[in-house]
């Protein structure tokens, strides 16, 4: 018998699989399809910058918990697997070109000042320093107000999730993976089995961590945990070599630079159900954005267009913690824009769960059972 079994192998599964085989649990981790396929593969990496001291809600200190977890992570997963995530402290750049944008801008800056996230106002000179392709802007398209953030970092989150499953293969985790189907077998209010193809694993702990799919997972057990799938569209390009390092955002859409010349830029926000198609608007709009701040985002340096499914509540918040009716059942799932970000920090406040302690923050706002109408509700 397994210690833990994880269902689900996105970044938020291997995080917290990496997590309790670190602290010595027998772990094993399944998927329906190939690990580390889905939103965690189609995501950009960033994580915003956070000051964990002084965030007042426990979301914001997950974050804050999450982004220093993620630089020593970075360094232990490089030296138990030799593989890179790509984690850097890129620095991030927030330009405001229309009066609503700057009036938006400003609800953010003052937000950095009141959690004292380090950032400064620069001159276009300074962007033209730091992101040399802007200087070559039109007059007329050139930003009202741009942000400096040195706190901004990212992960390459195909490479950050490579290292996580050889991370945890090194630590013994087992994987079953492109299981035909996934069925959780339980007696009264204990889980005992998760079959996943022909194999029937037996264990004392069980994590649901399958994204926007541990809904209809958790309904073959009358378990309700409303979620909801949001498309995000991403377009990739590639530069001859990295022109320049900080990420850029206007708005609700960003250019993320990777160090070897490829460039991301997202993302649409569409709730359209389970569907991962790429639409013509999207893609034209999104090209669009990014060829107007650097004109080098053209036809000729444009790869290709994506679609990932953001694991999305009603609230905002994640699920994190156990399940009302099955007293070794567990999720961590919801994490809707932030999953890379949060998953160091999910990881290990759900381990902490596990082992009945209490975690460095408090878990209420992420409770499974939180949206669900009292049983006495007439609506
Ligand atoms: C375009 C886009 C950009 C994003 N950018 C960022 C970003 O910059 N920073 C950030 O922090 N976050 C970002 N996100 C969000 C982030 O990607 C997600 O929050 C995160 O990846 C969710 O991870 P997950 O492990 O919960 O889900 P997933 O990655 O969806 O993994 C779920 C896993 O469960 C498996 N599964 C499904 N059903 C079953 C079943 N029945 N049985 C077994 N396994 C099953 C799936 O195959 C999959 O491997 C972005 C997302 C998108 C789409």
């Amino acid at each position: 018998m397994t210690d833990l079994v994880i269902v689900g192998a996105g970044v938020i599964g291997l995080s917290t699989a990496y997590e309790a085989a670190t602290r010595g649990a027998k772990v094993t981790i399944i998927d329906i399809a190939q690990p580390g396929k889905q939103a965690s593969w189609a995501g950009a990496g960033i994580l915003t910058p956070t000051n964990e001291h002084t965030a007042l809600h426990p979301l914001e200190k997950l974050r804050g918990i999450s982004s220093r977890l993620h630089e020593q992570w970075a360094v232990r997963l490089l030296s138990e697997t030799g593989i890179d995530n790509g984690y850097s402290k890129c620095g991030g750049l927030y330009l405001a070109r229309s009066s609503g944008e700057v009036a938006a801008l400003n609800g953010i800056v003052d937000e950095w000042r009141d959690y004292e996230i380090e950032f400064c106002e620069i001159s276009h000179d300074e962007l033209f320093r730091r992101v040399r392709p802007c200087a070559n802007l039109p007059a007329e398209t050139m930003p009202k107000r741009v942000f400096w953030t040195p706190d901004e970092a990212q992960v390459e989150n195909p490479a950050h999730l490579k290292s996580l499953q050889k991370g945890c293969r090194n630590l013994g985790v087992e994987f079953v993976v492109e299981a035909e189907f996934v069925t959780i077998d339980s007696t009264g209010t204990k889980v005992r089995t998760v079959t996943a193809g022909e194999h029937k694993i037996e264990g004392q702990t069980f994590c649901f961590c399958a994204g926007p799919w541990t809904q209809e997972l958790l309904a073959s057990q009358n378990i309700l945990l409303p979620m909801v799938p949001v498309r995000g569209q991403m377009l990739l390009f590639k530069l001859e070599q990295q022109l320049f390092e900080p990420i850029i955002y206007e708005g609700s859409r960003y250019i993320v630079p990777r160090r070897d010349g490829h460039v991301l830029v997202g993302a649409t926000i569409e709730e359209v159900g389970f569907d991962k198609t790429t639409t013509e608007p999207a893609i034209e709009e999104l090209k669009c954005f990014a060829n107007s701040l650097i004109p080098e985002l053209c036809p000729r340096t444009f790869v290709k267009a994506w679609a990932g499914l953001r694991p999305g509540t009603y609230d905002g918040f994640p699920y994190m913690g156990r399940l009302a009716e099955l007293e070794n059942g567990f999720v961590s799932t919801g994490h809707f824009k932030s999953g890379l970000h949060l998953s160091t920090g999910s990881a290990s406040v759900i381990n902490d769960l596990f082992e009945g302690k209490q975690p460095e923050i408090e878990m209420s706002p992420f409770q499974p059972n939180r949206l669900r109408l009292p049983a006495n509700s007439d609506r």
